[in-house]
């Protein structure tokens, strides 16, 4: 088994080689803080989490961070829009964020870098790139000279010339070429600003991550992440400017999630046809949403609809009930007979080959799936079972548990609790009674009523000579 990752700097599936063997530094992109998160913000923050979890079970030590951009210019409007301070609104979206990502199940960062923390490195990196003549003053502000970068546009793939022609001339004549980006930003009246050289003003962007990558992972370090629309021009402009400062190679492995849409349409705060992950979260729980992205590979599209959620939920619902109707508890202790672990290492080798693929969630998910339907498959008959035959159900229900936890699933306690299962049941065979004395009365109608919306749930009933069975089916 080894791992493959899909690296956006070569195009290709690559076999993963860390730098430090057994260690895998990883960067993800964060959240400005300006606002809520939405929903598709939560697609990368949801499946490199999982990756990571995913490496730490192969065996890896992964040191994982993740910045907070709090100096941003969609913060200063933020701001002007709320009648508060900049740092009030940073604040307050930086406590939104920590409760929201909790709610997805995600797992705490190693670090979490704020960028208002690190000017100071920012305007050493930016002396550097001046000194280097890569970038240069103007009026107060600094630009990157993209022209003097060697092999610029080697991550988007997108070639100087060609940007050139599309390039909107933009009206700050400051610029020498209209690609080339800020790294120092003048203030203007009532903007909040730092000291340094050029101007009291502030650091771009691109180069905030540059700077809290490096300070806490090093140079290069293993893995960058980010979603698709990061490509250009943020990740591009990280590159440019730390290969250039340092002459050393930036990152090994970029890994990009692909977008969420809304009817074939990027997700975006821009185009307004967004929904905030905290209204999703009223509506679903987060580990649904969690299920909802996995069950996707990352690098594919995903259209969000209300239809995809239902049956992301469905499915993890049924996952949960594969593990009730085995009587399965996390808490219990599991004896791991020889039996166990030959049919763990058959599941777990299916499912991590599935996972070193490139990440592929969608084929691991599909060998729970798999788990799932063998342990309905054998307890679907109402009928007694031996002893035997519930001990192999319960080691199923061992296996399916613990892959799903290697992806973050699986994390709801109290779905475990015994008096669900049984009030299932019990509930069930209520409704059974009542459904053969409506067919007694021949009132056919409302006895329907009772077995259509019971196998809309997924549950069908099996008339026989000596009462109704029913099974659970996907
Ligand atoms: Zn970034």
């Amino acid at each position: 088994m080894a791992l493959k990752i899909y690296n956006t700097l070569t195009r290709t599936k690559e076999l993963f080689v860390p730098i430090e063997e057994g260690k895998v530094k990883m960067y993800v992109c964060g959240p400005t803080v300006y606002n809520f998160f939405h929903i598709g913000n939560a697609r990368p923050f949801i499946v490199f989490d999982a990756f990571r979890h995913f490496l730490q079970y192969i065996g890896y030590q992964v040191i994982y961070v993740q910045n907070i951009t709090d100096i941003e210019d969609k913060i200063i409007k933020s701001a002007n829009e709320e009648n508060v301070s900049t740092a009030e609104i940073a604040s307050k979206y930086t406590k939104a964020f920590f409760k929201d990502i909790e709610k997805l199940g995600i797992k705490k960062a190693d670090y979490y870098p704020k960028a208002s923390a690190f000017v100071k490195e920012m305007i050493e990196l930016i002396k550097v790139l001046i000194e280097k003549d890569y970038a240069y003053e103007s009026d107060g502000d600094v630009f990157m000279s993209v022209e003097k970068v060697a092999n610029y546009g080697k991550l988007s793939g997108k070639l100087i010339d060609k940007l050139q022609v599309g390039a909107r001339v933009e009206e700050n004549q400051a610029k020498r070429n209209p690609l080339d980006f800020v790294l120092w930003k003048k203030a203007k009246p009532n903007e909040p600003f730092w000291e340094s050289p050029w101007s009291k003003g502030r650091p771009g962007w691109h180069t905030e991550c540059v700077v809290m990558s490096q300070h806490y992972l090093g140079t290069p370090f293993d893995i960058h992440c980010g979603g698709i629309d990061l490509i250009f021009p943020h990740h591009e402009n990280e590159i440019a400017q730390a290969e250039s400062a340092s002459g050393k190679k930036f990152v090994n492995y970029w890994m990009h999630n692909e977008y969420l849409n809304i009817k074939g349409e990027k997700m975006s705060k821009s185009l307004g046809n967004f929904f905030t992950t905290r209204e999703i979260l009223k509506k679903y729980d987060g580990e649904v949403i969690r299920m909802f992205f996995l069950s996707k590979h990352y690098r594919s599209p995903i259209d969000f609809s209300e239809q995809l959620m239902i049956e992301a939920q469905k499915g993890l619902e049924n996952l949960y009930n594969s593990l009730r109707l085995a009587d399965f508890s996390p808490k219990s202790e599991f004896n791991e007979t020889e039996q166990f672990k030959e049919a763990f290492s058959k599941y777990e080798q299916k499912f991590i080959s599935a996972l070193e693929d490139d990440f592929n969630t969608a084929s691991g998910i599909a060998v729970l799936f798999e788990i799932s339907r063998e342990i309905k498959k054998r307890l679907s008959k109402n009928k007694k079972i031996t002893k035997q035959e519930k001990q192999d159900v319960y080691l199923l229900a061992v296996i399916l548990y613990r892959l799903g936890k290697i992806i973050g699933l699986f994390n709801k306690e109290e779905k475990f609790q015994k008096n669900i299962d049984r009030n299932f049941e019990d509930i069930l065979g209520l409704l059974i009674k009542i459904r053969e004395e409506l067919r007694q009365r021949q009132d056919w109608e409302l006895a329907d009523k009772i077995r259509i919306g019971l196998k809309k749930l997924g549950i069908i009933l099996i008339d026989k000579k000596d009462g109704t069975e029913w099974e659970v089916v996907l």
